[in-house]
């Protein structure tokens, strides 16, 4: 529910404020969220609702003070209530001016595993065509640095990149090379298997600073099942792997990401005892993106409502993990935390109004073509080239950033006008993916109340904010994250 300025007519004021836009929805059965544009919130029960809403709140009171802190009304002592909460409202808004700071490059569509859930169309690994060439690396790399961002992360993504490692090669030297003169901060990160981690690889990521990110799906039965070899246990590759990483280049440069399949639903506890165990300070519980057809098949086998139960419980185990001695954060939550703490929110990409595509992240596909998001690169590979942007061979930069994909796109996925999104009390907190609501639901803004990933945010942010609220040990644990 929201209420805007031509609103407030509809009350007669009488307690001497006036309130500001706003929107609120129940947290549960007692309180109420009250959230506004610069992403400010605050929990009422019901009768303090109605009092502010219907203007009777006393201004001698503990709530009005709140409110009138939190810009969600102001009196004649705050005349400049108005300047100071578009200021707030610009600084949100800053990030998006950045531009684009991530660049995925995916260098090769081979890959040595045959993971069940994989989001794009692997190929065996001896095909050499599926390959980026040099040139298209040259020209992508060149468009790397068009954009204004000083703050750069390039990601090598596949198939299995390590497969073609002579074009990461080339490509982390050149961008070092047009470095010298730009002076950028720049992140270079493989996202690996690990399978094909040696002695040349390991010096290389020493020599030039480059952070390595595998997957771990839990311990080794749910792991090995979920990400097969032709040969061996893939489980016992991967932490053989992680060890020998974090002897040759710090602890910190490896990290792990998670996939949520149907199998893992019931195991939450397990998979992050398995990242206890191995000593990871983070653990993010991802659930299954809809791309690719294995991906597409295993989706439809779990609701949101599992994945939200998983979430919950895995978040406990996380919280347990921190109180028993391991420090260790939920990369979800912290993000969501990021959003209801930061007064500039947070970058990532798939929690931004308009969307992250393009503007957010850009992914170099191996055969030159130019997608908005990794997403669209995948949705791609299952026939639909809604986010292709242009192709390296015919399309300069300008033509890309002003294309029709990319900009009707970001025209449609402003959070703040599609419908529910505009009133709902979480849409700063939100975003919008035009990339998914196309996959599920044909269109880039999606039915919202048909939509998993309106139903993840909702019931997500409604568990952090009744955490965060509820217990001071974990509101403590938790501002460290935000
Ligand atoms: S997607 Fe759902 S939770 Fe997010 S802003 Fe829209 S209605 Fe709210």
């Amino acid at each position: 529910m929201a209420v805007r300025f031509r609103d407030r007519d509809a009350f007669e004021p009488c307690g001497g404020y006036k309130l500001l836009p706003l929107r609120f929805t129940a947290l549960d059965a007692d309180r109420y969220v009250v959230t506004n544009d610069v992403g400010e919130y605050a929990l009422l029960d019901r009768a303090s609702l109605h009092a502010f809403l219907r203007y009777r709140l006393d201004p001698r009171s503990e709530t009005y003070r709140t409110l009138k802190a939190r810009h969600f009304l102001y009196d004649d002592d705050n005349s400049a209530a108005l300047d100071l909460l578009a200021l707030k409202l610009r600084s949100r808004a800053e990030p998006i001016s950045t531009w684009t700071g991530l660049h995925l490059f995916v260098v090769t569509l081979r890959c040595d595993l045959a993971c069940r859930y994989c989001q794009v169309s692997r190929q065996n690994e001896d095909v050499g065509s599926h390959d980026m060439s040099p040139e298209h690396a040259e020209r992508a790399v060149e468009m790397v640095f068009r954009s204004p961002n000083r703050h750069q992360k390039i990601e090598f993504q596949g198939g299995e990149p390590l497969l073609n490692f002579p074009r990461i090669v080339q490509i982390v030297e050149r961008v070092e090379a047009l470095n010298r003169r730009e002076g950028r901060d720049i992140q270079f990160v493989i996202a690996t298997n690990l399978s094909r981690l040696d002695d040349e690889v390991l010096a290389f990521c020493r020599q030039h600073h480059v952070h390595l990110s595998t997957s771990l799906d839990g311990p080794a039965d749910l792991h090995d099942a979920q990400r097969p070899a032709r040969r061996g246990s893939s489980h016992a590759r991967t932490v053989e792997g992680i060890a020998r990483a974090r002897e040759a280049l710090g602890h910190d440069r490896v990290s792990a990401l998670m996939t949520t399949t149907p199998a893992s639903l019931d195991r939450v506890d397990d998979i992050v005892d398995e990242y206890v165990r191995l000593g990871f300070a983070s653990i993010f519980l991802r659930s299954l993106s809809p791309y690719g057809f294995a991906a597409k098949s295993l989706v439809r086998r779990y609701t949101s409502e599992d994945w939200l139960r998983f979430y919950r419980r895995g978040l406990d185990r996380v919280l347990h993990a921190n109180a028993i001695g391991h420090p260790m954060r939920e990369e979800y939550t912290a993000i969501l935390l990021q959003k209801l703490l930061r007064p500039t929110g947070t970058g990532y990409v798939d929690l931004q109004s308009p969307a992250g595509i393009g503007i957010g992240a850009l992914v170099f596909n191996y055969d030159g073509a130019v997608y908005a998001s990794d997403e669209g690169r995948m949705l791609a590979e299952m026939g639909d080239e809604t986010f292709r942007l242009g192709h390296l061979d015919q399309d300069d930069y300008e033509a890309m950033m002003t294309s029709p994909a990319l900009l009707s796109a970001l025209d449609e996925s402003l959070a703040e006008s599609a419908p529910m999104c505009a009133d709902c009390a979480f849409l700063p907190y939100c975003g919008a993916d035009p990339v998914f609501h196309r996959a599920t639901q044909g269109d880039l803004v999606g039915h919202k109340a048909f939509s998993a990933f309106c139903a993840k945010q909702m019931g997500a942010l409604r568990h952090v904010i009744d955490l965060f609220e509820r217990d001071s040990d974990v509101r403590a644990l938790m501002l460290g994250w935000g």
